[in-house]
């Protein structure tokens, strides 16, 4: 039986791995997307997008549809399965998902990264209680109640405004004075009038009986909120890469200026590398560049 030999398989479904499938195709070369979430990536827990050149304001949601639709116009095939390893064996990459094998002579991982768990007491018990990673999915559940967001980076404060909309009153609880966020979306979300920030401060526990009712934080002071949202920084997916020495030691794949890897075919894009502006903008660059990096290999 004779074996499909793709030429490019793409894994993840993000800005960075849209951006380069339409880049391929548009080359005419046969490219797949494994996807095992929505869509359009992480932008889907985006409440609001406002940094991405020429489009001012959309939510996250509505921004990915608009970068499916692009690829879908393009005559992109994606299909959403989860990718369990890929290993590389006579010049040929294999690609196990949960319910296929594929092949391909060259892959671009754009797999990427997952909101980092919070881990104190109680955590485990009041996952999918009271603690959520997505304020956009989640928020509405807690409309006119007390949250409390934890964390001082663009996730937490773009999260923290959206929840005030919403939220009777949003507590932002930050271990430190200083944020990783711009000083512009600090003074955003200082200036509503429901927020209250709880600086140098870390929860140190989770109350609640059936639910969350209360945190303790290292004051030892106890606040009412109906859920938490710790947005505490990001864990890169690469657990299905079986392929020696491309990793930083936090796990974020080594690229050069054309997104190639040490391996030679592997590619990679977007929050996974080890680049440090995680944007979307820089995402689709990076999709672009890795795109014509593999045009480059196989014609
Ligand atoms: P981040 O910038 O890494 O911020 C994580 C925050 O969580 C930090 O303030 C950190 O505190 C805090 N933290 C980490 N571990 C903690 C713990 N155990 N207890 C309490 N606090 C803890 O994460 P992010 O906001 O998700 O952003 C990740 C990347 O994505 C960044 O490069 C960001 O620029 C990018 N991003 C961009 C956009 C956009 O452009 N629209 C939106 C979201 C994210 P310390 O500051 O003290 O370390």
């Amino acid at each position: 039986m004779s074996i499909k030999i793709n030429d490019c398989i793409i894994i993840g479904a993000g800005p960075a791995g849209l951006t380069a499938a339409i880049y391929l195709k548009r080359a005419n070369i046969d490219v797949l997307v494994v996807e095992k979430g929505p869509y359009g990536g992480k932008v889907n827990f985006t409440a609001i997008v406002n940094n991405y050149l020429g489009i001012e304001n959309i939510s996250g949601p509505d921004l990915a549809m608009k970068f499916y639709a692009h690829a879908i116009d393009n005559n992109v095939k994606i299909i959403s399965d989860d990718v369990l390893s890929v290993n590389k064996e006579n010049e040929i990459f294999n690609i196990k998902t949960e319910s296929e094998s594929y092949y391909a002579k060259t892959i671009i991982v754009a797999s990427g990264t997952q909101e980092k768990k919070l881990e104190i007491e109680n955590s485990m018990k009041f996952e999918h209680k009271g603690i959520s990673y997505c304020a956009i999915c989640d928020g509405p559940l807690y409309k006119n109640q007390n949250v409390a967001v934890i964390g001082g980076g663009i996730s937490a404060i773009e999260e923290a405004i959206y929840l005030s909309s919403i939220a009777k009153k949003v507590y932002l609880i930050h271990r430190r004075a200083e944020f990783r966020a711009d000083e512009k979306l600090v003074n955003e979300l200082k200036n509503k009038s429901n927020v209250q920030f709880l600086l140098n401060t870390t929860v140190k526990s989770l109350i609640g009986e059936k639910k969350l009712e209360k945190i303790l934080l290292s004051d030892n002071k106890t606040i009412e909120v109906s859920a938490i949202f710790p947005y505490l920084g990001q864990i890169p997916n690469v657990q299905f890469l079986n392929l020696p020495n491309i990793l930083t030691d936090q796990g974020y794949i080594i690229v050069d200026s054309n997104m190639e890897t040490t391996i030679k075919g592997l590619y990679a894009a977007g929050d996974v590398t080890n680049y440090s502006l995680k944007q979307i903008a820089t995402a689709v660059g990076q999709g672009a560049t890795a795109a014509q990096s593999v045009i480059r290999l196989i014609k």
